[in-house]
């Protein structure tokens, strides 16, 4: 439910009925927009009356109920975009975000040329996965902190924020020393204390979409992170299992459209674990950002070949390169920049 306090209604008025709220264990989230104060009400169980109740506080223009089993994250309780600064990036706004980087980060050399080059052609972060969740436990499974500090001395010499993904509890105190964004995979898009975790940091979050979660389930875990006060959550639509085996996953640009309409939380796109093949992964930002995502995740190499994790998704440097101006048109079209 929310609270739609009048214009020009007093902080008295909003005490009011946030501490109503307490007493029934209700917790409210303040949403500030420029034409209207909200109060977001949320907790285990609403009563059936209180929605009569608030409407009779003085300063309470009118109750509604939000419909979505996702309370903090859908648009009936913020109608406005939220825009998710990294560093002065902002996702979500006028910018069309151009996050690229190796799948794993594996040796100063790569990192540091990767960088050097994603930052020429353009793009605002650097990716580099240092703790990699794989299928088998005999592949690659990243440099540990090892590969955090390599990801901090390339953003040191190009400035670019970097985004990494943390896979556990334990590790989230030791990866937020280090990144910019905590990246949640989409295998642990369901891990909820590791999303309570990353929620109390108040760091940005991406978060992956499951390879076989709902819309809905994905928003729930945005919920979650959320729901610890933490406003700050990038959703990235990355490819779900369905029969189709000639790709790795199907890109489901469905959800990047439906997700934007939902919620007010930027979302992006990986079309390089969205179709598991580098020459598809053009024609696939392209298309993603046509589908209105506020940005891609892309993975990039000096050398895809010799790449320890996903090198056949993987972009040359200079394919990423020649991708970039076709990024900057699309975006130019829905008068965006990158
Ligand atoms: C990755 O970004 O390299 C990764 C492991 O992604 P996902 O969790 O989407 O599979
Ligand atoms: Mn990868």
């Amino acid at each position: 439910m929310i609270v739609v306090m009048q214009t020009g209604s007093t902080q008295e008025q909003i005490e009011s009925v946030l501490e109503r709220l307490a007493e029934y264990d209700l917790r409210g989230h303040m949403v500030y927009g420029a034409e209207r104060t909200v109060i977001g009400v949320v907790g285990a169980a609403i009563p059936p009356t209180l929605k009569e109740e608030l409407e009779h506080f003085t300063g309470v223009k009118e109750t509604l109920r939000i419909t979505q089993p996702y309370k903090l994250v859908s648009r009936e309780l913020r109608p406005m975009d939220t825009i998710v600064d990294v560093r002065g990036v902002k996702v979500g706004g006028e910018r069309c975000v151009v996050i690229a980087g190796p799948c794993s980060v594996e040796t100063e050399e790569q990192i540091m040329a990767t960088a050097r080059a994603v930052r020429e052609a353009g793009a605002s972060m650097l990716r580099g996965g240092a703790f990699k969740p794989r299928s088998s436990p005999y592949t690659f499974r990243g440099l540990g902190e090892l590969g955090l500090k390599l990801l901090a001395q390339a953003r040191d010499e190009t400035g670019l924020p970097i985004v990494t993904e943390v896979m556990t509890i334990n590790d989230v105190d030791l990866v937020a020393r280090y990144a910019d964004v905590l990246q949640i995979g989409a295998r642990n898009m369901q891990n909820y204390q590791l999303l309570e975790e990353v929620g109390r940091t108040g760091m940005p979050v991406l978060l992956k979409r499951g390879l076989s979660a709902t819309i809905e389930e994905w928003l729930l875990s945005a919920e979650y992170v959320t729901a610890q006060g933490n406003p700050n959550v990038i959703l990235c639509e990355r490819g779900i299992r369905t029969f189709e085996t000639a790709t790795r996953n199907t890109m489901d640009l469905n959800a990047v459209a439906l997700a934007k309409r939902r919620t007010h939380l930027p979302v992006i796109a990986d079309p390089s674990h969205g179709t598991g093949k580098w020459y598809l992964v053009p024609p696939l930002a392209l298309a993603s950002i046509a589908a209105g995502a506020d940005g891609i995740i892309i993975e990039a190499h000096p050398d895809p070949d010799r790449a320890r994790s996903d090198g056949g998704q993987s972009l040359s440097l200079e394919n990423f390169a020649k991708l970039m101006p076709q990024v900057a048109a699309v975006a130019a079209a829905l008068g965006k920049r990158i």
